[in-house]
């Protein structure tokens, strides 16, 4: 599924909503240090479903929500919206009825996230589910993380499986095989 559109609003140092246009084939972002490029990517990471602070640099899931400059208050929440080309028709059955699908979390000081596809709100679990199935995702080895390479190569066998089933787009049937055991 290709990703047509990231849309942040909150997110970090993006206070005001940003909309980012994905164009087929390679895209390339740019700028000064600090003007928030990995911001971007992390959002990105976040909106399908990341649950670990650490991953999106936070102590806490809130650090995440615009935290306020010496010119403008802090934000209350932070909302992230990935749009995805479905025309292909590879969304797990329960959203495959729209060419397009629209994934968005929200996250509220003292609230949590929530999660909504097309309008409907749904569990982590489900977007989770639906970029694992689509071999991308929060985990995925499409993301590849400063310092993630040496990681691959230093990683016991039991952690390089896992990256290459995500890269065969095996992890969801991994994840609901763990479900079903734990039942
Ligand atoms: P580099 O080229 O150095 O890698 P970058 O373009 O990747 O830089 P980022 O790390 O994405 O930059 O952005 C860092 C900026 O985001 C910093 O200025 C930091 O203050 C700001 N920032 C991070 N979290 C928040 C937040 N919660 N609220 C406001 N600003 C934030
Ligand atoms: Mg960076």
């Amino acid at each position: 599924m290709q990703f047509t559109r990231l849309r942040l609003n909150g997110f970090k140092s993006f206070v005001d909503p940003t909309d980012l246009i994905i164009h087929p084939g390679l895209t390339g972002v740019v700028g000064p240090n600090g003007c928030g490029k990995s911001n971007l990517l992390e959002a990105l990471r976040w909106v399908m479903g990341e649950n670990r602070a650490s991953a999106v640099r936070g102590a806490g899931m809130e650090d995440v929500i615009f935290a306020g400059t010496d010119s403008r208050g802090a934000r209350h929440f932070a909302e992230v919206t990935l749009q995805l080309d479905n025309s292909a028709r590879l969304a797990p059955a329960a959203f495959n009825h729209a060419d397009t699908l629209e994934v968005v979390r929200r996250i509220t000081r003292d609230a949590g996230s929530a999660y909504r596809i097309n309008g409907k709100e749904v569990r982590a679990r489900d977007v989770q589910m639906l970029f694992a199935d689509a071999s991308t995702g929060a985990h995925s080895p499409a993301l590849v993380r400063q310092g993630q390479i040496s990681e691959l190569i230093s990683a016991k066998p039991k952690a390089r499986r896992r990256i290459l089933e995500e890269a065969a787009g095996i992890s969801g049937l991994y994840q609901r095989r763990h479900e079903a055991e734990l039942r």
